[in-house]
């Protein structure tokens, strides 16, 4: 028999809050380990906070989500979207599988191609292309998503200077049921906005338009509103198909899937309620193929998923900093990560893990950031066993939108590591440094010195 480990004595106030069946209490193990790697070596080598990628995660749940459209249709493609984890070993990683690249900026495009993705398969959407940018896109032959009529004049226009045609699509916005509607991307299906795109694109004979894209919404809880928003856009492509004699190559219906993160103020957990990866597959290929499209002219279907293609397979890991009591008498635990790394808690209750063995006891507990800012909040109420000063803890399904959308404000940001197949953990990318932030300063001679 293992020594049981020690436990602070503790007075516990009853709350008689709301439970689900469940009770209140949401942990039952420690989470020791991921991928066979000790959370605590992690933290000993490479320093808390750190985030953990999975490469064995991304490349499961990657295969799973093209099965369930590959079993269901004959053509899809997925593009990786690039601001939902742009760090080159996840992009590659994707790539590696076979995903085409989706990007939303020039940044993101250069990085694309830097990572060695063709040019043609890179998809450019976003409603910020300059005009550099849109020849860069034309030269390189990529898909360019065209998102008003400013850019759809700026590239005509452009290509009277360009020996060649631009591969483009159209981004239409639409009702699905979902609201409120994305309308500010693209071109309104309903008030004849992107039938009237459409046409000019159409009458340009520099144009050549392969493709419909849409992108309805993210953390769609709908599957149905997929299933409507590939029936407008097959809509389309038939129109174009009478009236311009062109059968599109794709239809790319963009991303938006749910990750089984919670929301914030949702009784029940993000896993019970959001649709599979089947139940949108389902949605999306069989209004595809019921349409009425002949065998030989079958769009390909596209599709950007971002979140839920990476949410699983990041963690972020690090240590508690203090225990204190509020006036109010709530318990409160001080964390060594907050919002500038966490940017997912403003809407994700984010499940949290202890890292080491615990006891039946358990404490509510608000958990703070180490940021001197009263925003700074990871769970504004969690159910946790008793923590003590330097336990480690996990917090699970972080692998969307905090790597690119983490910021540095008083704290600098921790490495990156990934572990990889075979279970070996490699740093890719470094924590930042004094030097690192200091490099990006220039100060006038003037202000060099002073005497206090
Ligand atoms: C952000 C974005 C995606 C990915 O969205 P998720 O909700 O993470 O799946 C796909 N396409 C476009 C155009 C986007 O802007």
């Amino acid at each position: 028999m293992t020594k049981q480990t020690y436990e602070r004595p503790f007075i516990q106030k009853l709350n008689t809050g709301t439970m689900n069946k469940f009770g209140t209490r949401t942990e039952y193990t420690p989470v020791t380990q991921i991928d066979g790697v000790p959370v605590k070596k992690i933290i000993e080598e490479y320093g808390s906070p750190c985030f953990v990628i999975s490469e064995k995660t991304i490349r499961k749940t990657y295969k799973d989500a093209l099965r369930a459209f590959k079993t269901r249709y004959p053509k899809v493609q997925f593009a990786w979207s690039y601001k939902t984890n742009y760090l080159n070993s996840v992009c590659n990683i994707f790539h590696q599988e076979g995903s085409w690249a989706e990007v939303v900026s020039i940044f993101e495009y250069e990085k694309a191609l830097n990572n060695g993705v063709p040019g043609n398969k890179i998809i450019f959407n976003g409603p910020e292309k300059s005009r550099a940018d849109l020849q860069k896109a034309v030269e390189n032959e990529s898909l360019i998503h065209i998102d008003h009529f400013d850019e759809l004049y700026e590239l005509t226009d452009l290509m009277k200077n360009i020996d060649k045609k631009a591969r483009v699509a159209i981004r239409v916005n639409m009702d699905t049921g979902v609201y409120p509607i994305w309308d500010r991307f693209g071109f309104n299906y309903e008030n004849g906005q992107a039938w009237n795109a459409i046409n000019k694109i159409m009458s340009q004979e520099k144009l050549d338009l392969v493709g419909l894209h849409c992108h309805i919404g993210t953390y769609m809880l709908s599957a149905n509103a997929y299933s409507i928003a590939a029936w407008k856009l097959c809509d389309l492509a038939s129109h174009i198909r009478n009236k311009w004699s062109k059968t599109l190559q794709y239809i790319d219906l963009g991303g938006g899937f749910c990750s089984a993160n919670t929301l914030k103020g949702s009784y029940l957990q993000g896993a019970d309620i959001i649709p599979t990866m089947d139940d949108y597959a389902e949605a999306i290929t069989s209004t595809v193929l019921n349409f009425g499209f002949k065998a030989n002219e079958l769009p390909t279907i596209i599709l950007e998923t971002g979140r839920a293609l990476i949410d699983d397979a990041g963690w972020l890991l690090g240590s508690v900093v203090a225990t204190k009591r509020l006036s109010d008498g709530r318990r409160a635990t001080i964390l060594d990560f907050g919002v500038n790394l966490l940017f997912t808690s403003f809407w994700y209750n984010h499940k949290i893990s202890p890292a080491q063995e615990f006891s039946f006891h358990s404490e509510e507990m608000v958990l703070y950031g180490p940021l001197c800012m009263n925003i700074d909040v990871i769970r504004e109420n969690i159910s946790l066993p008793l923590l003590n000063k330097n336990d480690h803890v996990v917090v699970h399904r972080v692998g969307a939108y905090n790597m690119t959308q983490w910021m540095q404000f008083i704290h600098m940001r921790p490495k990156i590591v990934l572990i990889d197949m075979e279970g070996k953990t490699h740093v890719v990318r470094e924590h930042e440094t004094f030097e690192t932030m200091n490099r990006y300063e220039k100060n006038p001679a003037h202000l060099k010195e002073f005497s206090i």
